[in-house]
C-alpha cells in the first residue's frame, strides 16, 4: 500500500506532433522545476501514444513519427532520464487492463458530459461517428494516473475535467473493491492564469497541435519571428496613437507568460518593466510591431537553450530510444504491482492468493 507522505508525479503528452510553448508554460516548465528541486519521490512522464490513436487510428504513422520528437522536446527542456522515468504508454500493457476494469464503473452519460471531451468532439467534426476509444479516453487516463499511485498531475486547465473524473473513479473503485487502495490524484495547475491555457497565435482559446496555431519549442529563430509577426492583437488598435487593450491580446498574454524583468532590461531598456510597456500600449502611442519585435526577442531568448539541447540529443536518436525503452520497463514494473493489487482486491486472481477452490 502507498505511504501517505510520498509525492509521485505522473503526466504526459499526446504524440500528435512536436510540443509547443503552451505545453511548456502549462506543464513542462513545472515538471523540470519539480525535478530540479528534488522534492518528490518518483516522477513518470508518459508519451501517450494510445490516447493519440483514439482520434488518429487511421494515421498511425503520424503517432509513430511523433514519439521521438516528443522525447527530444522533453530532453531539450531539461527532463533528466536519470531522475525521471520517460516512457511510452503502449509499452505498459497493465494500463489497458486497469482501463477495462474502470470502464465498468463509469456511465455513458458521465462520459458524454466531460466538457473537454465535448469541445474536442466539436473541434474534430466526428458528427455521429465518435470512436468509442475517444469518448472513453478520460477513463484510460485514470488508469495511467492510478497505475503509478500518482498523487500529483501537473497539467494545463483543459485537463481539470479529466482529473475530476479520475477522482470519481478512484472513490468508486475503492468503495466497491476495498483493498485496491487506489491513490486519489490531485491536479497541479500553473499559478498564473495565462499559463493554464495559453491561447493560439490566432487568438483562439487554446494553442493546440490539432488546431495548427502553435509556436513549437523546436521552431528556429526565423520561424518564431515570422509567427509572432502574423499574430492577432487588439483589432481596435488601428493607429499607433489609438489606445490598445492588453487583455485578450495574445501578444501580451505571451509576454505575461514568458517575459521576466531581465528581458526588459536586455531587449527594451527604455522601459523598467512589462507593466510599463502595458501601460503605454493602453494609453496609446505604442505600435504593435514594436511589441511583437520585443515578444519575438523574449521567446527566442527562452527557446535558445532548449533548441541547443535538442540539437545535441537529435544527433543520438539511438540513445533517446534506449531511454524510452528503459523508462518503459521501469514503468511496467510499477504498473504491474498496482495491477496485482487491483486483481487481488477484485478477487480475480483465481490461481494465486484468492484461489477459486
Ligand atoms: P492535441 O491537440 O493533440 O490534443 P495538445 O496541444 O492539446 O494536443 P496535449 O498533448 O493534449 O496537447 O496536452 C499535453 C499537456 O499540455 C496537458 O497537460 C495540457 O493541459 C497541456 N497543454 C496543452 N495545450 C496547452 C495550452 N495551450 N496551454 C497550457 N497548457 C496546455
Ligand atoms: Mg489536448
Amino acid at each position: 500500500m502507498q505511504e501517505k507522505e510520498k509525492t509521485i508525479i505522473l503526466t504526459g503528452d499526446r504524440p500528435t506532433g512536436r510540443l509547443h510553448i503552451g505545453h511548456y508554460v502549462g506543464s513542462l516548465r513545472r515538471r523540470v522545476e519539480i525535478q530540479n528541486g528534488g522534492d518528490f519521490d518518483e516522477m513518470y512522464i508518459m508519451i501517450a501514444d494510445v490516447q493519440a490513436l483514439t482520434d488518429n487510428a487511421e494515421d498511425p504513422e503520424r503517432i509513430r513519427r511523433s514519439i521521438l520528437e516528443v522525447a527530444l522536446d522533453y530532453l531539450a527542456c531539461g527532463l533528466d532520464p536519470n531522475r525521471v522515468h520517460l516512457f511510452v504508454q503502449s509499452q505498459v500493457r497493465e494500463l489497458f487492463e486497469l482501463f477495462t476494469y474502470y470502464l465498468n464503473l463509469v456511465t455513458l452519460a458521465r462520459l458524454e458530459r466531460n466538457p473537454t471531451v465535448k469541445s474536442e468532439i466539436r473541434q474534430r467534426d466526428f458528427d455521429l461517428s465518435i470512436p468509442a476509444g475517444f469518448l472513453t479516453y478520460p477513463v484510460s487516463q485514470c488508469a495511467d494516473i492510478t497505475a503509478f499511485d500518482a498523487t500529483i498531475v501537473p497539467v494545463g486547465e483543459d485537463q481539470l475535467p479529466m482529473i475530476e473524473q479520475a477522482q470519481e473513479i478512484v472513490r468508486k473503485f475503492n468503495s466497491v473493491y476495498p483493498g485496491a487502495n487506489l491513490v486519489l490524484p490531485k491536479a497541479m495547475l500553473p499559478e498564473s492564469g495565462v499559463c493554464q491555457r495559453l491561447p493560439g497565435t490566432d487568438g483562439k482559446a487554446k494553442m493546440s497541435k490539432s488546431l495548427g496555431n502553435c509556436i513549437y519549442l523546436s521552431d528556429d529563430e526565423e520561424t518564431v519571428n515570422k509567427q509572432v509577426m502574423t499574430m492577432f492583437t487588439d483589432p481596435n488598435h488601428l493607429r499607433v496613437s489609438d489606445p490598445g487593450e492588453t487583455e485578450n491580446n495574445p501578444v501580451f498574454t505571451y509576454l505575461q507568460a514568458f517575459c521576466e524583468d531581465a528581458h526588459v532590461a536586455k531587449f527594451w531598456p527604455e522601459y523598467a518593466s512589462l507593466a510599463e510597456i502595458e501601460a503605454h500600449y493602453r494609453r496609446g502611442g505604442l505600435g504593435d510591431v514594436k511589441v511583437k519585435r520585443f515578444l519575438a526577442a523574449v521567446l527566442n531568448d527562452v527557446l535558445d537553450p532548449i533548441r541547443k539541447r535538442r540539437q545535441i540529443w537529435a544527433e543520438k536518436p539511438e540513445e533517446v530510444l534506449e531511454i524510452l525503452e528503459r523508462g518503459s520497463i521501469e514503468a511496467s514494473k510499477k504498473a504491474k504491482q498496482t495491477c496485482d493489487r487491483v486483481r487481488n482486491a477484485m478477487r480475480i486472481d483465481y490461481f494465486s492468493t484468492n484461489r477459486l477452490i
